[in-house]
């Protein structure tokens, strides 16, 4: 669970952990990258929200916060909003389908990418 304010407004996004919003990952020789970074955007955070709450199944999240050394190791472009904390690259844990997620994740996120093994989703302004 991860507890968030708003406008002074307490929020709760269930079903994600920090650990998971957290910049982390693999550098390109294959050593992991750790530092921690962790930025949170209220935008994201509900659109996640949503699609988890109606998938209904677990999501791996395989990419969320990157600073910005990471986005660039990851082959991430300069416009990303990985560095923003506004983008999630998202994927069904096992035994979830990834059509459905795909569905959901075109009706609920405003951009999407999808990639064989995952679907990239963000919040940039249409
Ligand atoms: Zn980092
Ligand atoms: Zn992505």
């Amino acid at each position: 669970m991860i507890e968030y304010i708003v406008d002074g407004v307490p929020m709760v996004l269930q079903n994600f952990t920090l650990a998971e919003a957290r910049c982390h990952g693999l550098n390109p020789d294959g050593s992991t990258h750790d530092c921690g970074l962790i930025i949170l955007d209220p935008d994201f955070l509900l659109c996640l929200g949503l699609v988890r709450a109606e998938y209904d199944h677990g999501i791996f999240m395989s990419s969320w916060t990157r600073c910005l050394g990471h986005n660039t190791d990851v082959g991430g472009s300069d416009t990303s909003k990985h560095p923003l904390g506004r983008a999630g690259d998202l994927m069904p844990i096992e035994g979830g389908s990834m059509p459905r997620l795909r569905r959901i994740c075109d009706k609920v996120f405003p951009y999407r990418e999808h990639h064989n093994l995952f679907i990239h989703c963000d919040v940039r302004a249409k």
